[in-house]
């Protein structure tokens, strides 16, 4: 163990034990053993695309444990509360759920710890992960429109953990001396990134880029993550909040830049 032991926590999870052991000391400024800068852009169909033009593609574990999981929810419910038959019933929700959370957890470390180690510095989109998983059946008064598709789509965005991928990134990148920024997420999906035509024709499908201006073609992800590094690039030429994150600082805080006025959406 290295360091000073601070705290110690033990917990149990769908039937085992964990023992966390929290340390403290002191470290060097770590210096990121790689020079690379990629552009990331997130969506449905594709997990992540990078602007190298590789992309990893989505992990809906939960939507394939789903029936499994509502028949043992049922199951759980046709029991007597508390009776043995409902106890086995209960422990093998809960195992489904752990086994869930299991293999998201590790999908997410192994990209992030990938993603961190290639790179020294990380664009994303600033997006707003929670508004936008946020509840879509709105209230009495306000109703919600498409409640139906924009279900659908919130329990993509929460089951391929967006918030959790950027969490770790940032907190891997302030490990390894990189760093990550977040850029203003507007229009990076209709920019070309050829010529700067902005238009919403030019994201003709889901999946297809054409720019009606000069006719550029590309896989509508792939634009958004060039477009999501360019912006990164812009970001640092122009320094605005270009403070390193120091190992001191909270990871959160540490990678936050503000959003400059260089980048017209
Ligand atoms: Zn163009």
């Amino acid at each position: 163990m290295l360091g000073t032991a601070k705290n110690i926590t033990v917990s149990s999870n769908g039937g085992k034990w964990f023992v966390s052991i929290q340390t403290e000391r002191e470290v060097e400024q770590p210096v990121h053993p790689a020079t690379a800068i990629v552009g990331i852009d997130v969506g449905i169909t594709r997990f992540a695309t990078l602007s190298d033009g590789s992309h990893i593609e989505p992990l809906n574990t939960f939507r394939k444990h789903q029936t499994r999981l509502a028949r043992y929810q049922r199951a759980m419910s046709r029991k007597v509360k508390f009776s043995n038959n409902w106890k086995k019933a209960k422990a093998k929700v809960q195992k489904i759920h752990t086994r869930i959370a299991n293999v998201r957890r590790d999908f997410l470390h192994k990209t992030t710890t990938a993603i961190s180690q290639n790179h020294a510095i990380v664009c994303i989109e600033d997006l707003q992960v929670r508004n936008m998983s946020k509840s879509a059946a709105g209230s009495s008064e306000a109703p919600g429109r498409n409640v139906r598709q924009k279900s659908g789509l919130n329990k993509s965005i929460l089951d391929q953990g967006w918030a959790e991928f950027r969490r770790q990134l940032e907190y891997k990148q302030v490990w390894r001396g990189g760093e990550v920024i977040a850029v203003p997420a507007r229009n990076t999906s209709r920019t070309c990134p050829a010529c700067g035509h902005v238009s919403a024709e030019n994201r003709q499908t889901q999946a297809k880029f054409g720019c009606v201006d000069c006719g550029y073609e590309a896989n509508a992800d792939l634009v958004g993550a060039i477009n999501v590094l360019e912006r990164g690039h812009r970001l640092l030429a122009c320094g605005v909040g270009a403070v390193r994150p120091s190992a001191k600082q909270e990871p959160a805080e540490a990678t936050k830049r503000e959003a400059c006025s260089c980048i017209a959406p």
